[in-house]
């Protein structure tokens, strides 16, 4: 028996022979979980445009596997702003967010992922990285860096959460 649900329907069961093979797979770039090994390959794309850091992470054929949970992670774990224009970062900043993004991966595959309203693995439990998020559902409270206020800010339809003290 095989039982798909996809509460938020992003979706899609496709049957192949070989799924390497297949468009959808061939147009994603490399797992963001070897953002370190891949560094040079994403700063490549961030100098050619122009689009905020954000986007960046959020464009799965640039880097695999980053949600908008995540991006916001990612990004106040390595003090970088949502809406810095990626072709702006410095090497240093390259060097940060490369390594968030494994941290930040790595910590929510641990936990189970993030179970803010209806996610759940397949054995009936709930995620655990809820309770490991510092900027993501947190507008208004106190940065566990500097005690700022977290703000929220809508950007290309999606919620981004950061503090505007910590990260630049
Ligand atoms: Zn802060």
């Amino acid at each position: 028996m095989l039982i798909f649900s996809d509460a938020r329907c992003f979706g899609r069961l496709e049957l192949c022979s070989d799924f390497r093979k297949h468009r959808a797979i061939k147009a994603l770039g490399p797992d963001g979980l070897d953002a370190v090994r891949n560094r040079n390959r994403f700063m490549f794309y961030c100098e050619r445009r122009k689009r905020p850091i954000k986007q960046m992470l959020l464009d799965q054929s640039v880097i695999a596997g980053i949600g908008n949970i995540y991006a916001s992670e990612i990004l106040f774990q390595a003090g970088i702003s949502p809406f810095s224009p990626s072709c702006e970062l410095s090497l240093k900043q390259h060097e940060k967010l490369a390594q968030a993004m494994v941290d930040i991966l790595s910590l929510a595959i641990e936990k189970n992922g993030t179970s803010i309203s209806d996610y759940k693995r397949v054995d009936d439990k709930t995620g655990e990285f809820q309770d490991f998020l510092k900027v993501y559902g947190k507008e208004k409270e106190s940065c566990q860096r500097c005690g700022n206020p977290i703000q929220r800010r809508v950007q290309n339809q999606r919620s981004s959460f950061f503090c505007a003290n910590c990260q630049c």
